[in-house]
């Protein structure tokens, strides 16, 4: 007669295993230039080094670094799959991949519609543990794509901030320096600057401020 133990480790499928390692989410919000593609880049490497396999996702729409590589502001790199959404990622690294997988770790996950739903299946069902880095808001301080939904699926949320360009304090906002309106305008410290509450409400409300700003920061940049 079956014991009870063996029932309970039969799975949908008919086969016996160990019970799967209980999923986790952890999630890295924040500025541009804040850190949050270095801290998911440290965590996946410590992952990685501890023999636990890993994977790396980025959304297509980002190519400022490089196609096939989450690359940090400081230029730390790790491979990772480039894809347009997260529900092709078992397809692409095939189910037998997938399955082997403990960790995956997401970049610039606000471009990511389907981010609720895969992480959701992916920590709950399973058991990945899930890393991810994305903005929290957007160049209007308006949350950004789903990364905010994520956070009650989350085991652990860090918000970093940014050192801000006008006066080196604690910068909490992403400012765009160009008159561009679209949500998703990809780019680097030529479009966006971080900035800390008073200097992006300087920013947004004192138009005329945006010569003087550009002024002030080639003078520091100088010096
Ligand atoms: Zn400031």
């Amino acid at each position: 007669m079956a014991s009870s133990a063996a029932l309970n480790s039969k799975d949908l499928s008919g086969s016996y295993h160990q019970p799967r390692a209980s999923g986790e989410i952890h999630v890295f919000i924040g500025p541009m230039f804040a850190g949050k593609t270095t801290s998911l880049l440290r965590r996946i490497k410590s992952e990685s080094n501890n023999g636990r396999k890993v994977a790396m996702i980025k959304s297509s729409k980002d190519t400022r670094y490089a196609i096939n590589s989450v690359v940090s502001h400081d230029g730390v790199r790790f491979p990772c799959w480039a894809l347009p959404d997260l529900a092709s990622f078992r397809q692409k690294i095939g189910e037998d991949a997938y399955e082997k997988l403990d960790v995956i770790g997401i970049d610039e996950a606000q471009f990511f519609e389907d981010l609720y739903d895969f992480c959701c299946k992916a920590a709950d069902i399973d058991g990945k543990t899930i890393i991810l880095a994305g903005l929290d808001g957007d160049y209007l301080r308006k949350s950004f794509g789903s990364v905010l939904d994520i956070i009650p699926l989350a085991d652990t949320v860090t918000k970093l901030t940014a050192r801000c360009e006008m006066c080196g304090k604690k910068a909490f906002f992403t400012f765009r320096k160009t008159a561009a309106t679209e949500t998703e305008l990809i780019g680097g410290a030529g479009v966006y600057m971080p900035l800390c509450r008073q200097h992006y409400i300087n920013g947004v409300t004192v138009t005329v401020a945006e010569s003087t700003k550009v002024h002030h920061l080639g003078l520091r940049q100088q010096l």
